[in-house]
């Protein structure tokens, strides 16, 4: 039985590893879901041939674990919007940090029950072997060390040891993906808990380490629970001061810390599934961390801790200057008179849902012999790979689908650059403006191009909140109205030429 409990979960962790290198392109992207997702039915599946766990009780906990968990992810990932992924993907994240801190702590607890009983074990052959009673063997026994029992005694140095470092690391990043969510979600705002924020930071951070070096030697519950709850508050004070700009970064951190304290765990309890899929995701997760602060100019250590220190600096004067606007109708039929026309989504194309029309309107430019492609920045939308998979489930095929350094010297050569919701990564305040807070993170070169379309609600900033002096260049016309009324309005315009 051991046998197919294990290369189950050899198979499941295959399955992992293929899923993931098949999610790295979107043109295999849903593959690579369906293989991770067989390999979890079946890294779920076999835990009922467990040895460790047989039991109608178990089996009944195992049956209505799934059914609340799969019920509460179906429902959830059926109704949420394109627009609020990022926020599910850090409760997701958050819970796989929390159900590694649970093994952690359900070891710890196994490990507490045991210790006294194996005590008194040995206290009661010593008191039959030598005749005296079962206190003064007790105390014997004490004294020779015996009642010194400890989590490290009962499981094992290196598993004590891992199992604490991912309490430590699964629940940080369970409370601290939680804040995240509720940041993201618009339910929470403010950025500081205490006044003195940083020292807190520090005080929790070590008083976290303590107890986990005392939770080695302990055989006392109350210092595994002060363990976990430092855990959990240092999570909270981490999380809360990063400001939200940052919170696709952090919850990408929180990830890669969840893998993790996912393997630490898995190699605690002799989960093979566990150790390589919680391996994979933490080098993943770590990745695309760096990648993200690279698009953002930024490094992990400014992203963590930018917020705990002065508060950031001012924007710039702004840009001066006139905005121009013309029609959808307008805008639709310069386009259709373009040879080269670079389309750049963002995340308003993300919050008006306009992927589709924007589609048509390409199929119609297409037909007028116009080159249409796509431009998309590592960074635009709320998460990576969010424009990606907006055109991709528009139907646009992948090979007019253009990444920043592959398209950014043909601006240039461009008629139309067409900008649909997106704002900071067309800014080119981050590539001329020293003084500029963005000052520094790449962009696509649109002003470069002959005409730029800029279709909006308004004048206002993006998410960064600098005003983008794009919208006042002299080859810059605004297409003011929701990305997919606009979009629309072209199409129609284009339709009727
Ligand atoms: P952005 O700077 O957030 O700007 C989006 C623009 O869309 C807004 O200026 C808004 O202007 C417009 N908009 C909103 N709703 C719209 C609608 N219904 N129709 C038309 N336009 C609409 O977006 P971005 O250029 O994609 O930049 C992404 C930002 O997120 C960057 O600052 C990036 O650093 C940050 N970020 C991204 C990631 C990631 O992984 N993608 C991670 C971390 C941070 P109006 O209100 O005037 O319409």
């Amino acid at each position: 039985m051991n046998f197919i409990v294990q290369s189950s979960y050899l198979l499941a962790a295959i399955l992992f590893i293929l899923g993931l290198k098949a999610m790295s392109s979107p043109r295999t992207a849903r593959k690579g879901i369906m293989w991770a997702g067989v390999g979890m039915v079946i890294a779920t599946l076999v835990t009922f041939l467990h040895p460790a766990v047989q039991g109608f009780t178990n089996y009944l906990l195992i049956i209505i674990g799934i059914a609340v968990a799969g019920g509460l992810a179906w429902w959830s990932g059926r109704r949420v919007a394109m627009t609020e992924m990022p926020q599910m993907v850090a409760l997701y994240n958050g819970m796989g940090g929390g159900a590694a801190a649970a093994i952690a702590g359900v070891e710890m607890l196994r490990a507490l029950r045991t210790m006294p009983n194996d005590l008194m074990a040995q206290a009661q052959t010593l008191a039959t072997d030598a005749g005296i009673s079962l206190a003064a063997a007790e105390a014997a026994l004490r004294a020779e060390g015996a009642g010194n029992a400890s989590i490290a005694g009962a499981l094992g140095a290196d598993v004590a040891i891992l199992a604490i470092l991912g309490a430590l690391i699964g629940t940080v990043a369970f409370s601290g993906s939680l804040i995240a969510w509720a940041k993201l979600d618009g339910r929470m705002k403010r950025n500081r808990l205490v006044p003195a924020q940083s020292i807190a930071n520090v005080v929790i951070f070590a008083l976290a380490i303590i107890f986990g070096i005392m939770t080695f030697y302990t055989d006392s519950l109350a210092v595994v629970v002060i363990f976990f709850a430092l855990g959990l508050l240092l999570g909270v004070f981490v999380a809360v001061p990063i400001g939200g700009a940052d919170m696709p970064v952090i919850i990408s951190l929180f990830n890669a810390l969840t893998g993790l304290a996912v393997a630490f765990e898995g190699y605690a309890i002799g989960n093979p599934a566990m150790i390589i899929a919680g391996t994979v995701v933490g080098a993943a997760g770590t990745l695309l961390t760096q990648l993200m602060a690279k698009a953002m100019n930024r490094s992990i250590s400014n992203v963590l801790f930018a917020g705990l220190g002065s508060q950031t600096q001012a924007a710039s004067d702004g840009p001066g200057g006139e905005m121009r606007d013309v029609s959808a109708e307008d805008a639709g039929i310069m386009m259709a008179y373009a040879e080269r026309v670079v389309i750049v989504p963002g995340y308003g194309m993300a919050v008006a849902q306009a992927q589709h029309k924007i589609w048509e309107l390409v199929e119609l430019l297409q037909d007028r012999d116009v080159e249409v492609k796509f431009a998309i920045h590592p960074v635009a939308g709320r998460m990576p790979g969010h424009m990606n998979v907006l055109l991709a489930e528009a139907g646009v095929p992948y090979d007019m689908i253009h990444d920043m350094e592959d398209i950014n010297e043909e601006f240039a050569m461009t008629d139309v650059a067409v900008v649909i919701g997106a704002n900071d990564v067309v800014n080119p305040a981050a590539r001329d403006d020293e003084s500029s807070p963005i000052y520094g993170m790449p962009i696509l070169n649109v002003d470069e191009a002959e005409n730029v379309l800029v279709i909006k609600r308004g004048g206002g900033a993006g998410f960064s909140g600098v005003e983008n002096a794009l919208f006042f260049g002299e080859n810059t016309r605004m297409v003011f109205g929701d990305g997919q009324k606009v979009a629309n309005g072209m199409v129609q315009a284009v339709k009727g030429l």
